[in-house]
């Protein structure tokens, strides 16, 4: 997942619940408007239909002035026309806008019509006869009920009327029938049944808004069909007393809900601007939040397969594709080549310049290595000076091609800060084609690779070898057995004597032996090494330096020689506690030659050339053993204080079968009396190499044709037996 669907996933939620919400709320107060609307409205219908009930029951009222009179029932009953024109007609059209009225005898016959007040054809009543034949029946039945009950003036009882609704010619009129009585009784009712005045008056727009301006309904008006679609308006509807539809009165309703709403309305939306612009803020504040926690996770996490300095994969990181790269090569059989690097005296550099150019030795160094890789190459730092490389797909030629780049780019001068640099590296390739590894022991393999390449001179490439790791083994054991023959004492010292030219005894050189209980003799050519790697050189030559200075107690005059590792002579310390022993041990140290052997491992720094000095001012002699092994023997002899030249073994032993030999150990012995050296050779196994080597002017002469290394005793022997006799030749 990259780092805005990361964020995106955290916030896409908090965005959808704030939409939501806002959707919510708005779609809640919309909800709530239209539920406050709607009441409201059904309110205001029951209100108007109740008003207009009253409304109607008032313009009943209207007439009773002019039908509860004694004077008028006296009138009609009479059928007196030109009083019923002023007082019926013109006084009802005038007062109360009764436009038509009529007035009923007794018997219900029509005697009288007028309109807007003006007396008119009696045949205007046919139009309201029929809306009116209900009122005019109930008037009658109550005229008969009352009179049963007996008789009651006007003013005391409720008046006799009965009023309906009438729509006519598009007009809609509230027709009001009312029973004339006598008020006073100032005169009496002539017949059982009394006339009846019948008005009408319509409900025109005056009458609305006189009657809207009531109810504060400023637009009511009529209407006189029946719709279905009446969303918006309000509406009661009027029927006659027959319960048929007449016509509805319609108006805008007050939307109390909506008016609450438009008022909520700004507030709610600067609000919930408010909400978003601080979410938006929020959320733009979180989003740094999370990309910074992103980026430092990235971080953290570069950190933990990255090494700082060079920013190369470290050693997680290597193993983790190392892993990768055995799966396949087990699945697929695709090959993948292990190569282990180590940068040649790197400590030197570092010792000699400092942390900081070492620093920047590794990253130069990486820089070049980096070039030379492929892309698909995991190029690692494990640690210091040591780089690793998982080379996949590689081939044994591709294999060595890559390592030879490698040692040809590092051994190109480098240009530091402190000036230029020469370095090489060493390389170890572990090439798998086939099988099953672990990765630990894939890069062990390449290591032991390695550790050949270092041995075998340094800036060189060396591919592992099954050989290699059984060696490996065996050096292990060896060392830790090593370490407990030093103490169970399973470690000695045998002599070997070297004759002078006319073969009598003149010296030994002191070589050590291990009777291993069941590997039996380990050379010391093999354990030497291992205990130098390992650390145990300075017990093991500590211990054999008291060996040889006790036995050496016996033979007064005889020259002892004893091998010194060079990792003996890296110790600081060394003259002082050489010191001590010769001390403890009561010896001279002009009795003894330590044989230092020329080659990589003697040092070149200064507290090597340090020690040696003060070994030689405390009075040993100094011999370089197996000279003309090296290839800058010479400049050995300048460069270290030294009183012998031992000439190697191999020499000798081409002596009178490579004629080369003879003019090299020619050479070395006048190279010794030129610088005033002592000369001897060593590995003489036949009188021709004897007397061959006499007559080129090398005197001195130790090996199997005199003796073979032999115990302390064997020595004592010899030695007390040299006044009369000369070595023994084998
Ligand atoms: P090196 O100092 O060159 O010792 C001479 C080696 O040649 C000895 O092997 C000796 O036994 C062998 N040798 C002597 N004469 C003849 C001969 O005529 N023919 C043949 N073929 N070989 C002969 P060794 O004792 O196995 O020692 C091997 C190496 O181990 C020594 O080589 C020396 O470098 C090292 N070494 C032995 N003892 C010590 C010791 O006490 N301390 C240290 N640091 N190294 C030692
Ligand atoms: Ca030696
Ligand atoms: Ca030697």
């Amino acid at each position: 997942m990259n780092k805005a669907t990361r964020a995106n996933a955290l916030f896409r939620p908090l965005i959808l619940l704030s939409v939501f919400a806002t959707f919510l709320l708005l779609f809640g107060g919309w909800d709530l408007a239209r539920r406050m609307n709607a009441d409201a409205k059904q309110h205001e219908q029951q209100l108007v239909a109740n008003g207009f009930a009253n409304k109607i029951i008032e313009v009943d009222k209207g007439i009773v002035p002019q039908t509860v009179w004694d004077e008028s029932l006296a009138n009609l009953e009479a059928r007196n026309l030109a009083w019923a024109q002023n007082n019926i007609g013109q006084y009802l059209y005038d007062t109360s806008f009764f436009q038509y009225s009529f007035v009923l005898d007794k018997d219900d016959r029509l005697f009288f019509a007028a309109d807007t007040g003006e007396m008119t054809a009696l045949s205007l009543y046919e139009n309201f006869a029929p809306a009116m034949h209900k009122a005019i029946r109930d008037i009658r039945d109550r005229e008969r009920a009352r009179r049963s009950k007996g008789f009651m003036l006007g003013s005391l009882k409720e008046p006799v009327q009965y009023h309906n609704l009438l729509r006519l010619n598009g007009k809609v009129f509230i027709v009001v029938a009312s029973l004339v009585e006598p008020d006073f009784g100032t005169v009496r009712q002539k017949y059982p049944t009394a006339p009846i005045v019948v008005a009408a008056t319509e409900v025109n727009d005056q009458f609305l808004q006189q009657f809207g301006r009531r109810y504060m309904l400023p637009d009511l008006h009529l209407r006189q069909v029946q719709v279905d679609d009446t969303r918006d308006v309000a509406e009661v509807d009027l029927n006659d007393d027959r319960g048929q539809y007449v016509a509805t009165l319609t108006w805008t309703p007050v939307r109390p809900g909506t008016e609450l709403a438009l008022k909520l309305l700004p507030p709610t939306l600067v609000t919930i601007a408010l909400f978003f612009v601080v979410t938006a803020l929020f959320h733009r504040r979180s989003w740094r939040a999370v990309q910074e926690l992103i980026a430092s996770e990235a971080r953290a996490s570069h950190l933990a397969y990255h090494d700082p300095l060079t920013g190369l994969p470290n050693r997680v990181m290597f193993f983790d594709r190392l892993g990768v790269a055995l799966d396949q090569l087990r699945r697929n059989g695709t090959p993948v080549a292990v190569h282990c690097l180590d940068l040649d005296r790197f400590k030197d550099v570092n010792d000699t310049f400092g942390h900081q150019i070492g620093d920047e030795l590794i990253v130069a160094a990486s820089k070049r290595i980096a070039e030379v890789c492929r892309r698909s190459d995991t190029f690692a730092r494990l640690s210091g000076d040591e780089f690793a490389i998982v080379q996949l797909d590689a081939t044994p030629h591709a294999a060595a091609r890559l390592a030879e780049r490698i040692v040809d780019a590092i051994s190109q001068p480098m240009d530091l800060s402190s000036g230029r640099i020469h370095v090489s590296c060493s390389i170890g390739v572990n090439l798998l084609i086939e099988g099953e590894v672990s990765a630990a022991d894939a890069l062990r393999h390449a290591d032991l690779a390695l550790y050949r390449s270092k041995n075998n001179g340094r800036a060189q490439y060396s591919f592992f070898e099954p050989e290699m790791d059984a060696a490996m083994r065996m050096r292990r054991e060896i060392e830790t057995e090593l370490r407990e023959a030093l103490y169970d004492g399973d470690l000695h010292m045998v002599y070997q004597p070297q004759a002078d030219k006319h073969g009598r005894i003149a010296g030994v050189e002191a070589l050590l032996r291990w009777h291993h209980p069941t590997r039996g003799d380990i050379s010391p050519a093999m354990f030497i090494p291992i205990a130098e790697e390992c650390g145990l050189i300075n017990e093991v030559g500590m211990y054999t330096l008291r060996e040889v200075f006790l036995a050496s107690r016996k033979w007064d005059g005889l020259k002892v020689a004893v091998n010194i590792s060079a990792a003996q002579l890296r110790m600081r310390d060394f003259p002082e506690k050489v010191a001590e022993l010769l001390k403890e041990c009561a010896v001279d140290p002009r009795t003894f030659e330590l044989e230092i052997t020329e080659g990589l491992l003697l040092g070149d720094d200064p507290v090597t050339h340090g020690v040696l000095k003060e070994l030689r001012q405390m009075g040993f002699s100094i011999a370089l053993d197996d000279f003309g092994t090296g290839y800058s023997s010479l400049s050995y002899l300048q460069r270290y204080p030294i009183d012998k030249i031992k000439i190697d073994r191999s020499f000798i032993a081409n002596l009178g079968i490579e004629r080369e030999s003879v003019a090299v150990v020619q050479a070395i012995v006048k190279l010794a009396r030129a610088l005033r050296l002592d000369v001897i050779a060593e590995g003489v196994e036949t009188t021709e190499q004897r007397d061959q080597l006499i007559d080129i002017g090398c005197e001195e002469i130790q090996g199997y044709l005199y003796s073979r290394p032999v115990d302390s005793a064997r020595i004592d022997e010899m030695f007390r037996g040299r006044a009369d006799a000369s070595l023994q030749t084998a």
